[in-house]
């Protein structure tokens, strides 16, 4: 008809339609995920923009209904959600503006083959997904509050159309026309098996409907309000697989009630494994807020940014269902669920970290992101000071200051430390001989942050920390490395030839302990940024 408007895909939605369906074809069961999550999302959206009345009430009962048709080879999704405008439709299912399909895009771009298949448990790969098994897609939607109905329909090659259609309800229809490679997927029963896999834990009810009848195919509770007892290992799997899009088990999970001061339920887990870089980039914690099970925002910032890689889900009875974002800002009672979140969250590690191995697993993943407290968290410093692992000069694998403090020397007084880009070449290094000489141990320092974080500690047990490359380091308190000794004299004749020569590159030239073997080396002024900083901040072009 004349009403029938076609419109071109961004440039950027033809590669992923591409990647999506050709690199993920063994798993295109995920599909359904997909769909089941978008629609499950949909209802919370419009029951949150009821409550703050911007939307007519969720209708009594809402549920997603997935019809399979054998003879029409469709499968249609149906949900009584917040629906989409035209311009809506346009903006979510004809551009990659959403966050998710954006990052796995682009890490799609970046992966080798080999590492393609991994990603989809990282990212919600989206609405698109559905070509995987459809070879064309019709949505029809109309938006509560609104008063039209549109259907948008693509065979997910170039373009799309949109047209008006009649939806009587707020909510939307996506039908499938199901690829004759795909004909599995219109079994109810390979549709209730991927929804007990992967969509088991929304909390709206997920139907499948056969011959008129309906079967409920989810268990549709808040697993995180069931007793500890009740919940098998398997079942918390699930569940964290499904919260961050992860494919291990995590490496903790932590589920307890909270009641006094401040009640609630709290869910949550360290991946066992550390997420693609988009992921990484993200400073916010996403850890989901509930109100009496309803999802609220994931963007509360329940945990400080430096437990962003925790997962999981927070649900109190404390707050009032029409929440607003200046209450979430300003309530008092966020602040004292952060904080016992955060306590729990960092007596766990403490607990773990007793056993080195076990922590060691962990520390290597998300170690840089703690360290990020220590620079910014003074209220937490000391509690994450202890719970820092490093490299060292003088043992093999992950040292606490604690334990280097038991091994330092007689008449050393701080802790000393070296940071540059790599373990490796830190251990290479010639500002170690000195110490090396005297059997002084040195921390060695590799991450970005690294840089940063030990000025703002200062000290730990009274020790102060130092690195090795800034001011005059005096060693002549420790016994050993007489290697260096007889040379003292030389040098003082030296020294006032070596600045007049040098007076335009270096502001001191001094006699050290620090050396053996070599015969110079640079060092920093004793106040401002060390070695390893000023050649960061070089690069940053200041
Ligand atoms: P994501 O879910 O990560 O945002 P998707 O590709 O899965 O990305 O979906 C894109 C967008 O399309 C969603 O954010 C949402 O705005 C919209 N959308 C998809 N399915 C529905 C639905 N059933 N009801 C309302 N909006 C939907
Ligand atoms: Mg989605």
């Amino acid at each position: 008809s004349e009403a029938v408007e076609r419109h071109e895909f961004g440039a950027e939605v033809g590669r992923l339609l591409d990647l999506v369906v050709h690199a993920l074809y063994s798993d295109r069961e995920i599909f359904l995920r997909e769909l089941v999550a978008n629609a499950a999302d949909a209802v919370d959206r419009r029951r949150f923009e009821a409550l703050t009345g911007g939307a007519p009430a969720v209708p009594e009962g809402a549920a997603v209904r997935i019809i399979p048709d054998k003879a029409a080879r469709t499968i249609t999704l149906s949900d009584p959600g917040i629906g989409m405008s035209k311009a809506e439709m346009a903006e979510n299912l004809g551009t990659i503006a959403r966050s998710g399909t954006r990052a796995f895009s682009q890490s799609l771009a970046e992966a080798g083959p080999a590492d393609r298949p991994s990603l989809i448990g990282q990212f919600g790969v989206g609405f698109y997904s559905a070509f995987m098994v459809a070879e064309r897609v019709e949505v029809t939607s109309r938006r509560a509050g609104g008063e039209e109905a549109w259907r948008w329909a693509s065979e997910g090659r170039g373009d799309y159309t949109l047209a008006p259609a009649a939806r009587e309800e707020a909510g939307t229809d996506i039908v499938l026309h199901v690829r004759p490679d795909a004909e599995e997927f219109l079994e109810p029963i390979r549709l209730r098996t991927i929804i007990r896999k992967w969509a088991d834990h929304i909390t709206v009810p997920v139907l499948i409907v056969q011959d008129g009848k309906e079967e409920a195919a989810n268990e549709g509770t808040a697993l995180w309000r069931k007793p500890k007892s009740e919940v098998s290992e398997e079942s918390y799997a699930e569940f964290y697989q499904h919260l961050g899009h992860f494919f291990d088990k995590p490496w903790a999970t932590l589920h307890w009630r909270a009641e006094g001061t401040v009640d609630f339920h709290a869910l949550l887990f360290i991946p066992g494994m550390k997420p693609f870089q988009p992921v990484e980039g993200e400073r916010e914690s996403r850890v989901r807020l509930h109100v009496r099970r309803m999802f609220i925002t994931d963007e509360a910032g329940l945990l400080p940014s430096w437990l962003r890689f925790v997962h999981g889900v927070v649900d109190t009875e404390d707050l009032p269902l029409n929440v607003s974002r200046e209450m979430l800002q300003s309530t008092p009672v966020l602040a004292r669920i952060r904080r016992a979140v955060t306590n729990r969250v960092l007596s766990e590690l403490r607990t773990r970290a007793k056993d080195a191995a076990d922590y060691a697993a962990f520390w290597e993943n998300f170690g840089p992101v703690l360290k990020e407290g220590v620079w910014e968290d003074a209220e937490h410093r000391k509690d994450l000071a202890a719970l820092l692992r490093f490299r060292s000069s003088a043992v093999e694998g992950w040292t606490s200051l604690a334990d280097y403090v038991s091994r330092m020397k007689e008449g050393q007084e701080a802790i000393y430390l070296l940071s540059g880009e790599t373990p490796e070449a830190l251990a290479k290094s010639p500002q170690l001989e000195g110490f090396r000489a005297r059997g002084v141990e040195v921390l060695l320092l590799s991450d970005g942050i690294d840089a940063f974080w030990p000025e703002r500690l200062g000290s730990f047990e009274d020790k102060p920390i130092r690195s090795i490359t800034q001011g005059s380091v005096d060693l002549s308190g420790i016994a050993g490395g007489e290697g260096a000794q007889g040379e003292a004299a030389d040098v003082s004749r030296l020294l006032p030839l070596l600045r007049d020569a040098l007076k335009e590159e270096v502001s001191e030239v001094r006699a050290t302990d620090r050396l053996v073997d070599s015969a110079v080396v640079l060092a920093a002024p004793e106040h401002g940024p060390d070695l390893h900083m000023q050649r960061l901040l070089q690069r940053a072009g200041r």
